[in-house]
């Protein structure tokens, strides 16, 4: 393991970790992260790759202060009672990089209350609706999430479903969810001509952006819709 510690370090997490070896590969693991945070030649991004690939029994809290200096994100590969609440709050304000993905699934359940699902779901991603605790949910933070995100429709719980959201979502999703999928999640009250049409020009739209020639679905009950069916 010295070896491959001095000659190419960063080839140290493909040793196979057996439990006699632990203290070992801490050492190793260690070793390695001053070696690619201090020498010439080595980027801080070889820092956070092997800091996230290290496995988390091997992270104590001497490493993962150390890692959270360097790179507050790393905070998202830390084993969760090296977590703490400060952390997520300062993770929660800022667009954080790729690995956090929409995010808020990352955080340990125990720190998602209503100021860190907010930050999430206005900062970063409307999508992050998803991840918000049932008891943490309520009508404001699903504003937020559609005014963020048209997309975060999907993920919206059929209570808190407006009839601007229905519209809204009608008028903007891309990709998320489909078209009959959509009209399906719109209660049944909210499917008003007003709705359908909004449905019908959107699939127009969408057949033309694409390139595509999917027919209208049959249940279309837009005016125009409606009134082919009454002339035939
Ligand atoms: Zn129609």
């Amino acid at each position: 393991m010295d070896f491959v510690v001095e000659k190419c370090p960063l080839d140290i997490l493909k040793l196979p970790l057996v439990d006699m070896d632990r203290s070992l590969a801490y050492d190793a693991v260690n070793r390695v992260l001053v070696i690619v945070r201090t020498e010439k030649g080595y980027s801080r991004q070889w820092y956070d790759d092997i800091f996230r690939e290290c496995p988390n029994e091997l992270k104590d809290s001497k490493m993962c202060q150390e890692a959270y200096v360097i790179n507050p994100e790393l905070a998202l590969f830390m084993p969760e009672e090296q977590i703490s609440y400060e952390m997520v709050l300062e993770l929660s304000k800022n667009r954080t990089s790729f690995w956090n993905g929409f995010g808020l699934e990352r955080i340990p359940m125990k720190y998602r209350d209503y100021t860190i699902c907010q930050n999430y779901i206005t900062r970063i991603s409307g999508i992050n609706v998803k991840y918000v605790p049932d008891d943490v949910l309520d009508q404001n933070l699903c504003n937020l999430a559609m005014n963020q995100n048209g997309n975060s429709f999907g993920y919206i719980p059929a209570r808190f479903r407006t009839y601007e959201m229905c519209l809204q979502a009608i008028q903007t999703t891309s990709v998320t969810i489909s078209w009959i999928e959509l009209a399906e999640r719109t209660p049944i009250q909210y499917q008003t001509e007003e709705f359908w049409d909004a449905y019908h020009i959107r699939h127009q739209y969408f057949n033309r952006y694409n390139e595509l020639d999917y027919n209208i679905p049959s249940r279309c009950q837009c005016k125009q819709c409606k009134n082919k069916i009454y002339t035939k």
